[in-house]
């Protein structure tokens, strides 16, 4: 077959133009083939799904659980989703309406945005961020207003939010995500509170990512949906709480009319969840919340060992909270962009990372650095990049 036009995208769909393939995914596989890497870029957990769940899936098959389940999910799962963000939380969410399960945290934002922007609404979203959620907002027809957080150590401060509402008083929805990729900072119960009030003074949605809350070091996770809840959907999933990337279950929780909504649209782009995932996550809901904890103690001592050797060698790092990034201030010898340095590191010292600009224009500088490899690989990866940075002194 011919070599398809890539223009062609001009006369079928003019939405595709602004969006680009994920540069975290085009990058990892621009450098995959890199005899010896050593692979700091990927964002999954570095362990197996825990046995008793993927019993559970298993089981389902075996029992031929394979037809259509509800287009929300089986109400189990939701029951054990409702009762998670209770005990863990003291939110109350009513299974029957206010929980959709999806295929994924990633679908839950598709559907969220789809059900809930106009074309031209604009949608505040702090960066460097997961790319996902500019494209996601274009293709809904939104317009992503990114707002720099890297003066602030890459939180979104209450001045900064009320400041760039100054300049954008219609938006209409501001994106939360924490523990944050790619830089693992996160917020505290009091940071979120001011942040709270300037969302319900303004009457902000909150589109509220907490895929990584399961996985946060040093502070209680705290979730913002339990401050604004009318103004909130949470995202959430198993993705990552318990290495679950592959199954691909996520849920979505909110008030009712907004939650019936996503649901509409949910339905449509995916009917319903994957059976034996959904199977997985009643295990690991209702049977493994003890299963996060030893993932929680490795992630962190492995974010310990790279935050300090990290910065020995002369790159910017602000400790990172939670997820398993860090998010790393190129030294300043290197005049290179982050594409380029990420480049030279991977065929010079063979260790693979994400550059920062994958992650929006404020990520130029940076370079994202996974510590969900193994902590042998680790250690290799640091001690490689030690000689190369001796060697560009
Ligand atoms: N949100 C953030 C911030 C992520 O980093 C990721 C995956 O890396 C996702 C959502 C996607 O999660 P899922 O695999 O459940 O779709």
């Amino acid at each position: 077959m011919p070599e398809l036009d890539h223009r062609l995208s001009d006369v079928y769909n003019h939405r595709l133009d602004t969006i680009t393939p994920s540069q975290i995914r085009s990058f990892s596989r621009e450098i995959q083939d890199i005899p010896g890497l050593v692979s700091l870029n990927v964002g999954e957990p570095g362990f197996n799904t825990p046995e008793h769940v993927k019993q559970a899936a298993i089981d389902s098959i075996a029992n031929n659980q394979s037809h259509y389940s509800p287009q929300n999910g089986w109400l189990e799962l939701r029951e054990a989703i409702s009762n998670y963000l209770k005990n863990r939380y003291q939110m109350d969410y009513d299974p029957e309406a206010e929980v959709t399960v999806t295929d994924g945290a990633t679908e839950a934002l598709s559907s969220s945005f789809l059900a809930t922007i106009n074309p031209g609404d604009e949608v505040l979203i702090p960066m460097p961020g997961y790319p996902a959620y500019t494209s996601l907002v274009e293709l809904a027809g939104g317009v992503p207003v990114g707002m720099d957080t890297s003066a602030t150590e890459f939180k979104l401060t209450p001045k900064q939010l009320e400041e760039t509402l100054a300049t954008h008083p219609d938006a209409k929805e501001l994106v939360l995500n924490y523990p944050t990729n790619p830089t693992g900072v996160s917020y505290t119960k009091e940071e979120l509170e001011q942040l709270a009030k300037v969302v319900a003074k303004h009457g902000l949605l909150v589109v509220d990512d907490e895929i990584y809350g399961e996985l946060t070091y040093d502070i209680e996770h705290f979730s913002f949906a339990k401050l604004l809840p009318e103004n909130t959907i949470l995202i959430n999933g198993l993705s990552k709480s318990h290495a679950m990337t592959g199954y691909r279950l996520g849920y979505v929780a909110g008030p009712a009319a907004i939650v019936t909504d996503v649901n509409k649209v949910h339905g449509y782009l995916v009917t319903s969840p994957s059976n034996p995932a959904q199977y997985a996550a009643i295990e690991a809901l209702n049977n493994g919340m003890e299963d996060p904890i030893p993932m929680r103690k490795a992630y962190r001592e492995r974010r310990d060992l790279m935050t300090t050797e990290l910065r020995k060698l002369g790159f910017g790092v602000v400790t990172p909270e939670g997820a398993f990034y860090i998010f790393a201030k190129i030294p300043a010898q290197f005049k290179e962009n982050s594409r380029e340095f990420a480049l030279r590191l991977a065929r010079e010292a063979k260790v693979g990372v994400t550059p920062g600009s994958a992650f929006g224009v404020a990520g130029e500088g940076y370079l994202r650095l996974s510590y969900a490899a193994d902590l042998d690989q680790i250690e290799k990866a640091l001690a490689q990049m030690k000689t190369f940075i001796e060697n560009n002194q």
